[in-house]
């Protein structure tokens, strides 16, 4: 089968001819149609010190996406031949501490597709059957091929509570935008997006933002939009610093934020001024829950509230894939998606 291959230690990917995956007896095989590009490939891509220290060549790259299931294994009960499927990609070891309270997302063993082992960007891929998620007729492969980004943005946001309350989402990127609509659905009052790139505020206006703003505006239009009070919640969905500030600056007392967004190098606060004495909670976000934020995203779009078509922006063949990287660097795209089979 023809996939995209980190082959070396080194920047780029190659297409290759590899051999189909083989399955386990509890795993799938899935053929995929669509699969999403992500920062994250961009950093396999570049080989950066990150990537250099994660990950192991030779390996299939990608982890967003959905197809339909080929072949199931002796062990699997509940996927057949035959159904469209995506998956959550964090592969874990379902008998630690973690996973036994309900906290899977943040097993210490999590393998991670196309980071730990081989992933999507193929015309196959071997899944445990425990990760295979079913789509409604009603969902497309295009939407079912990013809802790992989009469950993100789930979970980020509903783990807050945002019915009737004033909403700041720092960074626009295609999870930040994503979570404009998904507050907007789930009945946020008031959400003002903020990002430095123009055409991320259309997209973030699109999806349903009252106010876009620029860093340099955002402090004024929270004050205005609360009265001074700073906001209910945040979404901080950068990883820039000053972002990461700025939302700790414009959150009411006693409000909350949501840190999804992954700073390149550590950071310093001024704990006292900035959390201790604001009373605030702040919420580290990993991944996806396991699997509420997977029955929410699914809730969600059966119903018709949230439609995320708009964030989608351009649309490869596999063998384009510089193009795709280099529209993710551009900072212009919402996401980019291969379109395989
Ligand atoms: P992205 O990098 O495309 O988006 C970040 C956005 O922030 C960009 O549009 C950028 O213009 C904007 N920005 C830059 N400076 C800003 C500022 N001062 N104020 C407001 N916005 C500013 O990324 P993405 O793919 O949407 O992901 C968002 C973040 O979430 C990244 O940091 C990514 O690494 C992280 N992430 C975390 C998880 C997790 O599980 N915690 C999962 C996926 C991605
Ligand atoms: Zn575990």
């Amino acid at each position: 089968m023809k996939a995209l291959v980190k082959e070396s230690a080194g920047p780029g990917f190659v297409m290759r001819d590899v051999p189909e995956p083989r399955i386990r007896d509890d795993e799938v095989l899935i053929r995929v149609r669509r699969a999403g590009v992500c920062g994250t490939d961009v950093h396999i891509y570049d080989w950066d010190a990150w990537a250099s220290g994660r990950c192991k060549p030779p390996f299939v790259v990608g982890h967003e996406f959905a197809g339909d299931v080929v072949q199931v294994g002796s062990l699997v009960t509940d996927v057949q031949e035959g159904d469209r499927v995506t998956a959550e990609g964090h592969i874990v070891d379902g008998r630690c501490l973690l996973c036994r309270t309900g906290n899977s997302h943040v097993c210490p063993y999590t393998k991670i597709i196309g980071v730990d082992r081989d992933g999507c960007f193929a015309e196959y891929i071997a899944m445990p059957a425990t990760n295979v998620w079913h789509l409604d007729d009603s969902i497309s492969y295009e939407i079912g091929g990013i809802h790992d980004p989009m469950g993100n943005a789930f979970h980020t946001a509903l783990t807050a509570e945002i019915p009737g309350a004033t909403v700041l989402i720092t960074g626009c990127g295609p999870i930040g935008i994503f979570a404009v609509g998904i507050c907007r659905a789930a009945g946020a009052s008031r959400i003002i997006a903020s990002d430095v790139n123009p055409k991320r505020l259309a997209l973030a206006k699109q999806m349903g933002a009252h106010d876009i703003v620029t860093p340099a505006e955002a402090d004024a239009a929270v004050k205005r939009a609360t009265d001074g009070l700073g906001v209910d919640v945040v979404l901080e969905m950068s990883g820039v610093p000053a972002a990461i500030h700025q939302a700790l600056a414009l959150v009411r007392v006693g409000g909350r934020v949501q840190m999804l967004g992954i700073p390149s190098k550590p950071i310093e606060l001024d704990l006292p001024k900035e959390v201790i004495f604001k009373g605030i909670t702040i919420y580290g976000v990993v991944g996806r829950r396991m699997y509420d934020t997977w029955h929410q995203m699914t809730r969600f779009l059966k119903a018709g509230e949230f439609n995320p078509e708009p964030v989608i922006t351009h649309r490869f063949p596999m063998a384009d894939f510089d193009a795709a990287i280099a529209a993710i660097k551009s900072g212009d795209a919402g996401k980019v998606i291969f379109e395989i089979a």
